[in-house]
């Protein structure tokens, strides 16, 4: 492999293409995360993503495919945690996303609402960020669950002791994700209770079972709902896409005395936070 600049943009660990065509894939990594009304498939196709060397290996099917994403992941550096690595394994992909999608390869999918699954390399970078938050025992609030694939592996990493909640203001994305995650390695966690799925305002979070560990927000908003940060816990951590056209992925840091300290992370491209008719058009 010919040696190539770390694109810091994604992450330090990453390996950036050619110097000459980094503007350009930054760029089109931006859309990366998109939901589907922004992707523009032209610089899509044009250029090459840092990941799309990754998209390449997309093989296997089923535990063998999941396995192979991700040592992918790790191979570039994307995972370097142990329990996220495991996690990721132990949940199938391919359970989570539409029959006939790539479920392994490094890209985000249309759900259906205007809505995606995010790519495997932001749910593995999200859940390293908040590993210290997910040990056995904690709680977890993931807004946006779409598909329920974050909030299961949030389930994985706390454990049963632990208490993750999900919440999507799509009640057909819930049903859904309630399934997909039965059929998966954390449907016990669901028998359990310790894991849980609801139609909700994600922006007002949910006050049950307040204040949280970690909060994961899988949808950018224009600015930080207070009530998430009213819901994190002195200690805790949040990870939230903040921003419109142009997106940052912030990690938030209440300390034990309550002042809030934020950092970025990187340029990123998810789905607005919004009202549910915003959303679907009014479906
Ligand atoms: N993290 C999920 C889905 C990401 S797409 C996954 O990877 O599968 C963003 C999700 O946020 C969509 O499912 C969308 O319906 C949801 N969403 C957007 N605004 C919301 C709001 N105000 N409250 C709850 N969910 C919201």
């Amino acid at each position: 492999m010919r040696a190539c600049p770390t694109l810091t943009a994604y992450g330090r660990h990453y390996l950036a293409p050619p110097r000459t065509l980094v503007s350009l894939t930054t760029f089109t990594s931006l859309h990366r995360h998109n939901s589907a009304p922004f992707l523009n498939l032209s610089l899509f196709t044009a250029f090459r993503s840092p990941f799309s060397r990754m998209e390449q290996f997309q093989t296997g099917t089923g535990s063998t495919g999941n396995k192979a994403m991700v040592e992918n992941l790790k191979r570039f550096g994307v995972i370097s945690s142990k329990k996220v690595a495991e996690v990721m394994e132990a949940l199938d992909r391919g359970l989570f996303v539409p029959v006939g999608s790539s479920a392994y390869a490094d890209t985000p999918l249309p759900i259906g609402y205007n809505a995606t699954i995010s790519a495997p390399h932001m749910h593995a970078t999200c859940l390293q960020l908040l590993e210290d938050k997910l040990q056995p025992g904690m709680r977890a609030l993931d807004v946006g669950s779409g598909t329920g694939y974050l909030t299961g592996c949030f389930a994985l990493m706390v454990g049963a002791e632990g208490r993750v909640v999900g919440v999507d203001h799509i009640p057909e994305l819930v049903d859904m994700s309630i399934k997909n995650v039965e059929k998966s390695v954390a449907g016990s966690l669901l028998q359990k209770g310790s894991l849980s799925l609801h139609v909700g305002d994600g922006r007002k979070g949910w006050e049950e079972f307040a204040p949280y560990d970690a909060i994961h927000v899988g949808a950018a908003a224009s600015e930080v709902p207070l009530a998430l940060l009213d819901q994190l816990k002195p200690g805790g951590r949040m990870v939230i896409p903040v921003g419109t056209y142009f997106q940052e992925l912030k990690v938030i840091d209440k300390s034990e005395d309550g002042s809030i300290k934020t950092r970025t992370e990187t340029s990123v491209r998810y789905v607005p936070l919004t009202s549910r008719v915003e959303q679907t058009g009014g479906f």
